[in-house]
């Protein structure tokens, strides 16, 4: 049976997603079309993937930039803003949304082509972090089809049968073992932690990532992220969730059983392997990456991550246990303290005090609308600010 070719946008077409997803793309040509590509500022970078993929729509942040750059493409009509966003992401012609905008950014995007019923590719963690119950009950309400792009959550999904969404302990779950690569300073004397720098930061053992994810992968806020957003995807609670440090990131995550059985996903550390297995899910498609050499890695190592080196993961833990609009706000104060530590404002040990900081005091609010979640956002960044002006 011939299948209808799937269109696809790209939210975040510019960054380490994009350029993976859009590697995927272009090895199955007769599978997929690019039906929308979006950037925030790469303009440039924009215009050379609309040259070469040819989408029917082009989203940037300005008016300015959207006619700069459509002054350039005849195939292409340029959009700009959020409603461009919006727009793209909810296209009835649309069937897949890759989101890969990073941060909050993506969220209004996401949330669209989930009230649109589409299939999410959810690489923005960020968002499900904000928005959490909000987020899960749009997409019981639409229809979407959610699919983890997240290493870890792609592996864990991969290990876990068909129906787990029935609730864990009805499949037989005893726990989820999210794996971390514990970063760049895993073994570094923790003492020398303020003398870090965004370039060391930035630099990760084993995965190539956008600026932010790896400063959040350095912290281990990533995995705190990650923890929360292993919770709404899977249903499960906190404790049901074992973080364990494997610095080889060949085992992408596990799953325990009951009966002592234990499932796993395992590949290199490249992306575009989620990325095909949600694209093409439940079928297989070639992804580009090496096949694993099992013989060359020889040995997998697990530690406990250390939660007083890498307090972002106990701050994390709480935010999520504060519930209401609690990690919206841990996710406001990080993007801020990130930014800040990127453009070398704070330290890196600085990072989890402004976090920490902002916790106590903004006050939480159920996250029961949109509005409450945007609102709370907009409170932690004042604070953060604050923060940064006056420490
Ligand atoms: P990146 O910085 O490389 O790319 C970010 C993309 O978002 C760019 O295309 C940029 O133009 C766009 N963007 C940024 N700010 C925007 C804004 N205000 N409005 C509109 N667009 C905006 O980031 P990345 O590493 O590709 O990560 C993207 C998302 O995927 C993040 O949420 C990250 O946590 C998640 N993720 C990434 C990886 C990875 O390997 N890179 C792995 C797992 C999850
Ligand atoms: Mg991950």
């Amino acid at each position: 049976m011939v299948e209808k070719i799937q269109q696809i946008t790209v939210l975040g077409a510019t960054g380490s997603i994009g350029s993976s997803t859009l590697s995927v793309i272009e090895q199955h040509s007769e599978r997929y079309k690019v039906f929308a590509l979006t950037a925030n500022t790469r303009v440039d970078d924009l215009l050379s993937l609309c040259l070469k993929f040819k989408p029917a729509y082009a989203v940037v942040a300005s008016e300015a930039a959207a006619l700069k750059l459509q002054a350039q493409l005849v195939d292409t009509q340029v959009l700009h803003g959020a409603e461009g966003l919006d727009f793209v992401a909810a296209h009835p012609q649309v069937d897949m949304v890759m989101a890969a905008i990073v941060g909050a950014a993506g969220l209004a995007p996401t949330l669209a082509g989930v009230k649109a019923g589409k299939k999410i590719l959810l690489a923005n963690k960020e968002a499900l972090v904000m928005t959490g119950a909000l987020f899960m009950q749009e997409v019981k309400k639409s229809g979407a089809i959610l699919l983890p792009i997240d290493s870890e959550h792609n592996a864990i999904f991969q290990s876990l049968p068909a129906n787990y969404q029935q609730g864990l302990q009805q499949i037989g779950v005893r726990r989820i073992l999210l794996t971390a690569s514990g970063g760049p300073f895993r073994q570094r004397d923790p003492d020398t932690f303020s003398d870090i720098t965004p370039e060391q930061a930035c630099k990760h053992p084993n995965w190539s990532m956008g600026r932010k994810i790896s400063v959040d992968s350095a912290t281990l806020m990533n995995k705190g992220l990650e923890l929360i957003e292993a919770c709404w995807l899977f249903d499960a609670k906190p404790s049901q969730i074992e973080v364990v440090v494997h610095p080889q990131s060949v085992i992408h995550s596990m799953v325990d059983y009951v009966d002592g059985s234990v499932l796993a996903q395992l590949g290199n550390p490249d992306m575009r392997t989620p990325i095909a297995q949600a694209m093409a899910w439940p079928q297989r498609i070639t992804s580009g990456v090496q096949p694993l050499d099992i013989f060359q890695i020889a040995r997998f190592d697990f530690y406990q991550p250390d939660e007083q080196v890498f307090p972002c993961l106990r701050l994390a833990r709480k935010a999520f246990e504060l519930g209401g609009t609690a990690p919206a706000v841990l996710n406001a104060a990080n993007e801020i303290a990130v930014a800040a530590f990127l453009d070398e404002k704070i330290s890196f040990t600085q990072i989890p005090q402004l976090i920490d900081a902002v916790l106590q005091q903004v006050s939480i609010a159920q996250a029961d609308s949109l509005a409450a979640v945007l609102q709370a956002d907009k409170q932690a960044r004042d604070a953060a600010h604050q923060w940064l002006m006056e420490y």
